[in-house]
């Protein structure tokens, strides 16, 4: 062998080096990424809120046989129930065949993305046009939702009780709304403005409509004629806004980017891109050993406080409902579980390399990334995977071909982030970052790649069918 070659190949063996999946896995593989994709994007353009993702994936968990949970009722090795947590976040579980005393194997995604909320009283009229004041929901930057078509989506409890959902501006006929923007003619003061403040949050106001109700005189005719279109619609009235949630989202479809078609492109990547996978991962599993949860949460995106968020009990109460069942400690059951915190990290850019260290960032096309820890400024807020746990996963994902990377969200001191794998740690269960990368992350329309989507899926069904 050749000088040339012996060093080729000690460096094969000895470094670390992730490669694209393309050059790992089969053709057939690749096929089945792809396919995988397909039904991912009709779920994004189905899902694309915490409330509309929950009815999706429940629809779909009873279609595989799952059943609301009961805890009075009685169940064995195989059995598949989900618990609904008030219609914004859910858990599915699989039970095992082991004793619930060897711990649970979790799978745990977030389904909000970021976005506009509407404020309490939305309503009002300027310049003969009526508009939707907004509270943005997560981490954005505001410039990127002026000019975009955008969608309604959520619930109004009306002062009889009774509640309407809306979801306005996904339908073909539907009508849609914007965030103008200034023209670059007049722009100038506000192109000196820092990008943080070239759009302000009290300027992200929704156009809604421009018509008045009548050519009789009066004031706020425009907001009439809307607030009268959307009683006869829907039976409310302005105050039926103090007891709503209401959304505005992207309205764009989920679509294939590139010549090649082997990028997505989608509003909510982050954390569906994690979500979809860990809930077909679950669907897909027979009969486990361990029982397997996939719990599909709110609130991520706002810090996971709130009781649908998993800073709340939720999740603790329905490993306790488990272990009561089983004749376990609940604290037992916890204590032995392992969690995947199935959420995305960023992928390296280059047309922004300088926030990445790439020896170190997660790269698109290169399969899931595991993200040991998060947190900024000396890691502050993290629960950093111990190296045993690490260890554990990167075998387990190894056995299975499951194409895999290491990821870390950006150079040290120059941002940071947060999942929600340190409020499952902090239930002393074993836990470690397990996702997706993205680009342009936050953003109104994010990309991710379909191999590492299917990888994705691949790494969650591996973790749920541990012997
Ligand atoms: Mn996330
Ligand atoms: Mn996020």
């Amino acid at each position: 062998m050749s000088e040339k070659n012996v060093i080729k190949e000690l460096q094969e063996e000895l470094f670390y080096a992730p490669k694209h999946a393309s050059e790992i896995i089969s053709e057939e593989e690749e096929k089945k990424a792809d396919a995988f994709a397909e039904d991912y994007k009709y779920y994004m353009n189905n899902g694309k809120t915490e409330r509309e993702s929950v009815k999706y994936f429940i629809e779909k968990a009873k279609s595989y046989g799952f059943t609301p949970f009961d805890r009075q009722k009685k169940y064995s090795a195989g059995d598949k129930v989900y618990m609904n947590n008030r219609g914004k976040s859910v858990i599915l579980c699989v039970f095992g065949s082991r004793p619930i005393s060897d711990g649970v194997k979790i799978s745990a995604a977030h389904l909000d993305s970021p976005r506009l909320d509407l404020k309490p009283n939305p309503l009002y009229e300027d310049g003969e046009m009526a508009y939707f004041k907004t509270h943005y929901y997560g981490g954005i930057k505001k410039y990127q939702w002026t000019a975009i078509p955008l969608s309604l989506h959520g619930v109004i409890v009306k002062k009889n009780g009774e509640t309407v959902e809306v979801c306005i501006g996904e339908d073909e006929s539907d009508p849609q709304f914007v965030i103008t923007d200034l023209l670059p003619h007049l722009a100038a003061e506000q192109m000196k403005r820092t990008m943080a403040e070239g759009v302000k949050g009290e300027s992200l106001n929704i156009l809604i409509g421009s018509r008045p109700f009548s050519k009789d005189e009066g004031s706020e005719k425009v907001k009439l004629n809307i607030i009268k279109i959307l009683n006869e619609k829907y039976g409310i009235t302005e105050s039926d806004f103090l007891s709503a949630e209401l959304e505005i989202v992207p309205a764009f479809k989920a679509r294939d980017i590139g010549f090649d078609r082997s990028l997505i492109g989608a509003y909510g990547h982050d954390d569906k891109v994690c979500a979809y996978p860990a809930a077909e991962a679950i669907f897909a599993v027979e009969n486990p050993a361990y029982t397997a949860v996939t719990v599909l949460t709110d609130k991520e995106e706002t810090g996971s406080d709130g009781n649908t968020g998993l800073n709340s009990s939720y999740l603790k109460y329905f490993i306790s409902d488990l272990a009561v069942m089983g004749g376990e400690e609940p604290w037992r059951v916890l204590s032995a579980s392992e969690c995947l915190s199935a959420d995305v990290n960023a992928a390296y850019d280059p047309m922004f390399p300088d926030v990445s260290e790439p020896k170190n960032a997660s790269f698109v096309n290169k399969g899931v990334v595991i993200t040991k820890y998060t947190g900024a400024r000396g890691k502050s807020g993290t629960s950093d995977a111990s190296a045993e746990f690490m260890g554990k996963i990167r075998r387990m994902l190894d056995k299975e071909n499951v194409v895999w990377q290491i990821g870390e969200l950006g150079k040290v001191d120059i941002g940071g982030g947060g999942t929600v794998a340190m409020f499952i740690a902090n239930l002393d269960i074993d836990v470690v970052d397990l996702g997706v990368p993205v680009l342009s992350m936050h953003a109104p329309f994010e990309v991710i790649s379909k191999l590492d989507l299917y990888m994705a899926f691949r790494a969650f069904k591996a973790f749920f069918e541990q012997k």
